[in-house]
């Protein structure tokens, strides 16, 4: 048993040639963390064990990046806490060809002048769309709260009580509303809503009419939701802009999830959506539609702090390009491939993954896993670590595979 007066100090630690080998500060800090780790375990009875190789893997821990790759096995295609969409490489070429040098992200080449970041998206998102104009920003909540700012600044918004949903970590649309320093007006009732219910409620001081898709949850039973053509009919008539927030906005056509065109063809002025989720880009927020909305939304001064950066932009032109051609964005845009893959071809991969990592994964693991290189992340249920393939490839298949035979100590 070590004592504490047995202690090496940081300077002889420092002498191991590993740690003389890294720059000295670095080094420097991570003896010192495992020298005062060490002198706790030794008053707590432990025996500290080797210091310099502990020092060693201090240091290496301290090298390592923070924001690493994960291996997602939860299934979930769009994980919010796991980075959401991954990028189709096609994407991810653009990003590099842009990030790596200068670019005409604010020169307009023909002229020879300063031009636009929005103008590079923009006729994609036409064609795409429909829409007359399109802005880009940081995300759809920051899309969200420009529109409303640049539209509902002192006035009242319309919002079903059936849509003031929160997102998830804090996105609620009363404060979302809020803080734009529009006033929020709420219509009808929390199952049942009807177009009479906005028609009732507009006044002098109405700005517009919103309406937010509810997301992430659902609403059963006795219910009812006017649709945006009923919507457009009520705002038209009073001459107010209907800002639809799509949340996901896919352009491929899924079950029940409402395209950016669908909403603006059904007679929505604008409509926001995110980059990240069913789009399968770079976290970004997409507004389309009427261009002299747009064209006040790009004229606020909150425009400037939330606009997306340029990589982010030429991962979303990437992506984008994609679309152009429906059968190569499921091809090659991941979430959308994961998405459409049949099960029976998921089921072929999890029967391999069993086979290859000796049957079920116990519970025990999940931690171990999570502690893997690359980290793994299941679902634990049951008393069993539960590994998706959907939201895995072929060869992270093989990947985890190994992690979970490392993990058991096979
Ligand atoms: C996800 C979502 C948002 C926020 O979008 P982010 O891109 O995450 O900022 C806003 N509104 C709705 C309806 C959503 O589903």
């Amino acid at each position: 048993m070590k004592e504490l007066r047995g202690l090496p100090s940081v300077d002889e630690l420092l002498r191991d040639e590993r740690l003389e080998a890294a720059p000295r500060a670095a080094a420097a800090t991570a003896v010192r963390v495992t020298l005062e780790r060490a002198r706790e375990e030794i008053r707590a009875g432990a025996d500290p064990g080797d210091l310099a190789d502990r020092a060693v893997r201090e240091l290496e821990e301290a090298r390592r990046p923070r924001l690493r790759r994960v291996l997602n096995a939860t299934g979930v295609v769009v994980h919010t806490n796991l980075g959401r969409a991954p990028l189709a490489e096609a994407a991810l070429e653009r990003v590099l060809e842009v990030g790596r040098a200068y670019s005409n992200l604010e020169y307009d080449l023909g002229e020879g002048r300063r031009g636009s970041r929005q103008d590079h998206v923009t006729s994609i998102l036409q064609h795409l769309t429909g829409a007359q104009a399109a802005l880009v920003v940081n995300n759809n909540a920051a899309a969200v709260m420009l529109a409303l700012a640049a539209l509902g600044e002192g006035r009242e918004v319309l919002v079903s009580r059936g849509e003031l949903i929160e997102i998830g970590d804090g996105f609620r649309i009363p404060d979302v509303l809020a803080r734009s320093g529009a006033r929020l007006r709420e219509v009808g009732t929390t199952n049942r809503t009807r177009a009479a219910d906005y028609e009732a409620a507009v006044g002098p001081d109405t700005a517009l009419l919103l309406r937010v898709h509810q997301s992430n949850f659902r609403v059963l039973g006795f219910t009812e939701q006017p649709g945006v053509p009923e919507l457009a009919l009520v705002a038209r008539r009073h001459g107010l802009p209907l800002v639809d927030d799509l949340g996901s906005g896919a352009f491929h056509a899924f079950e029940a999830e409402p395209s950016a065109r669908e909403s603006l063809d059904a007679g929505a002025d604008l409509a926001c959506f995110s980059g990240d989720k069913l789009l399968g880009g770079p976290q970004a927020g997409i507004v389309v539609g009427r261009a002299d909305l747009v064209e006040r939304l790009r004229r606020h001064p909150l425009q400037r702090a939330l606009r997306a950066d340029k990589l982010t932009l030429a991962a979303l032109e990437g992506t984008l390009a994609l679309y152009l051609d429906p059968e190569r964005a499921i091809r090659e845009i991941p979430v959308l491939r994961m998405l459409v893959e049949p099960a029976e071809r998921v089921r072929r991969r999890a029967e391999r993954l069993a086979d290859l990592a000796g049957g079920a994964v116990e519970e025990e693991l999940a931690g171990l896993l999570r502690a893997a290189d690359p980290p793994v992340v299941g679902i634990v249920r049951d008393g069993r670590c539960l590994l998706d393939c959907r939201t895995l490839s072929e060869s992270e298949v093989d990947e985890v595979a190994g992690l979970v035979r490392e993990a058991r100590g096979d």
